[in-house]
C-alpha cells in the first residue's frame, strides 16, 4: 500500500524477502514523477496499483537512482520518459548486450560479472530469467538539475556514493531520495565501505536542507538520524 510522507511524496515500502526496493512517488500539479522503476514489470504493476488505488495519477516521467538491477528492470514497463545518470545509462547499455539464460547468468557469477546476493534475488523476482528486459532510459542527466512538475520542485543531483558511483540524488518536498547511495558496495567491495567514499557522502548530506530521507532498503527516515548513523558506521571503520 502507498504511504504518504509529505504533502506531494508518497512511497510503496520495501519487502526484505523479495529485495524489491522503496519506489517513491511525487506528485505535481501538472505531472507526477516516480523515483527507481523497480524490480520487474510484476514490481512496477505492483506500484501503478497502489498509485491508482489512492486515485492519484499514474507517473509521467521515471528517474533512476543507480543502475542495480533491484531499481532498474522494472524500466521496461514503466509509463512515459524514463531518465538515469549518464554512468547509469552506460552500466545499462552494457547489461542489454547480456544474455538471460540460466547458463548465462552461472557464467557471470562464475566470472564475477555477477554477486551471488543479487543472483539468488533475481531468481527469486523472475521465475524464467529470459522474461528480463534491460532497458536505458530516454533521458540522461550529469551534474545537477532542477524540474517544476506544478506546485513542487523536483532537484536531481548525481554524484559518487560508498554504494555505486552512478548515483543520482533526487530532492523533493522536504525528501531528499537517494536509493542505495548511503549503503556498502556490494559490487567492488564485497559489501564493504570504502572510507573515503562514505566520508565524501556523509559530507555532502550534512549540505542538504530536506528533513527527510528515503533510503532503498529500509524506512524513511529523518536526514539528520540517516546522517548520524552513517557517522557512527565511519568511526567503527
Ligand atoms: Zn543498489
Amino acid at each position: 500500500m502507498l504511504q504518504q510522507l509529505t504533502e506531494r511524496v508518497w512511497y510503496l515500502p520495501h519487502d526484505e524477502p523479495s529485495d524489491r526496493p522503496v519506489l517513491t512517488y511525487i506528485e505535481g500539479d501538472q505531472l507526477s514523477v516516480a523515483v527507481d522503476a523497480g524490480a520487474s514489470p510484476a514490481h512496477v504493476r505492483e506500484f501503478y496499483t497502489a498509485i491508482t488505488d489512492q486515485r492519484l495519477p499514474i507517473p509521467e516521467i521515471t528517474i533512476l537512482t543507480h543502475w542495480h538491477w533491484d531499481h532498474s528492470f522494472g524500466l521496461c514497463a514503466v509509463n512515459g520518459f524514463t531518465m538515469a545518470s549518464k554512468k547509469t545509462a552506460a552500466r545499462l547499455k552494457e547489461m542489454a548486450d547480456w544474455q538471460w539464460t540460466p547458463e548465462a547468468m552461472e557464467e557471470r557469477l562464475r566470472s564475477g560479472a555477477e554477486i551471488p546476493f543479487c543472483h539468488e534475488h533475481i531468481c527469486l523476482e523472475y521465475r524464467r530469467p529470459e522474461w528480463i528486459q534491460v532497458t536505458q532510459p530516454d533521458m540522461t542527466l550529469e551534474g545537477e538539475g532542477t524540474m517544476d512538475i506544478g506546485g513542487v520542485t523536483i532537484a536531481c543531483e548525481t554524484c559518487d556514493s560508498p554504494h555505486s558511483r552512478d548515483a543520482l540524488l533526487v530532492g523533493a518536498d522536504d525528501c531528499l531520495i537517494i536509493g542505495d547511495a548511503g549503503y556498502e558496495d556490494f559490487y567492488e567491495l564485497d559489501r564493504q565501505y570504502d572510507k573515503t567514499r562514505l566520508a565524501a557522502f556523509i559530507e555532502r548530506l550534512k549540505g542538504r536542507p530536506e528533513k527527510w530521507l528515503i533510503a532503498g532498503h529500509e524506512k524513511p527516515l529523518p536526514l539528520q538520524e540517516f546522517i548520524a548513523n552513517l557517522e557512527s558506521i565511519y568511526k567503527e571503520l
